[in-house]
């Protein structure tokens, strides 16, 4: 019944993402036509929306009964949390857990994987943690944001690590786990912190994250790179009075399962803006020095 309740509630974001899109678009032919494109064929819509996917679990390591139940509880709430945010998948998400004996924190590591066209989250865990603990971890949020587009090739590492860093916040704020005030604060410390290492005046932003990485700079490479959504997130607030995330329940219903590659994903999120915002500001990414990128920050 809670799962009825929140796919129904899912069903109204994702309606009102569309009509959003759509009410926006009055003076704007283009996007127009993909509003009434996405709107047509309403039997085959709601169908693909309501059409079951499963959570599929494999366990390395001993669990008892007990603490299988409490992670699929948790996970099951995250996913659910996923499709709220970011739209309902359209594929089945298998689970691997792998038992962790971290006294750190209560998923130290973890990492999505689309092999062969298994979408899978693998996640080391402590299962002795409490619900709370493993709730307020951002790791499962982080890795299940991978899942909605497709994997890109460890070229574009950048690109994929920022966006799920930026929606993984983006589904936790939507939880209730933290307001938008206490994400804007959260990102603003962050990126403050990485912009320090993006101060290059000849190296591009990409070239730089690509060292970072390199020099297991993660963090700083995650945040930093996160300026990418959080820039579209900020134009598309104050142009448009949507979200990035409406932009992603469009996507993954229209082009998460044909895409293949970045620039498919890129051309993907324009077509659902109906701006070509994102190629334009890749090529500020890929082609100017990052004190530059960063220098509105
Ligand atoms: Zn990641």
């Amino acid at each position: 019944m809670k799962f009825l309740m929140r796919l129904s509630f899912c069903l109204t974001l994702v309606v009102l993402a569309v009509s959003c899109n759509d009410a926006e678009a009055i003076n704007d032919n283009e996007q127009r036509s993909q509003s009434d494109e996405l709107m047509s064929g309403d039997n085959e819509f709601v169908e693909s929306l309501t059409e079951e996917y499963d959570l599929i679990w494999t366990w390395e390591g001993d669990f008892t009964a007990e603490e299988q139940e409490k992670l699929k509880t948790w996970i099951t709430e995250v996913n659910e949390a996923t499709a709220c945010t970011l739209g309902p998948y359209q594929f089945d998400v298998y689970v691997n857990f792998i038992r962790s004996d971290s006294k750190n924190r209560p998923v130290p590591f973890g990492f999505a994987s689309r092999k062969g066209g298994i979408n899978q989250v693998n996640l080391y865990v402590n299962p002795t943690e409490s619900p709370e603990e493993l709730m307020g971890d951002w790791t499962a949020q982080h890795e299940f944001s991978h899942l909605s587009i497709p994997y890109l090739g460890s070229k574009h590492k950048w690109f994929s690590e920022g966006f799920a860093t930026f929606l993984s916040r983006q589904t936790m704020m939507d939880q209730g786990l933290f307001s938008q005030s206490e994400f804007d604060s959260l990102y603003h410390s962050r990126i403050t912190e990485a912009k320090e290492c993006y101060n290059s005046t000849t190296k591009t932003f990409i070239e730089v994250s690509d060292s970072l990485m390199q020099n297991y700079g993660y963090s700083d490479m995650y945040w930093g790179s996160s300026t990418f959504l959080f820039t579209l997130d900020k134009r598309l607030r104050q142009e448009k009075s949507m979200r990035f995330v409406d932009i992603m329940k469009i996507y993954q219903l229209k082009y998460r399962s044909g895409d293949k590659a970045l620039r498919d994903v890129i051309g993907s999120f324009d077509k659902a803006i109906g701006e070509p915002w994102c190629i334009d500001l890749m090529a500020i990414y890929r082609n100017q020095p990052s004190a530059v990128v960063m220098e509105n920050y």
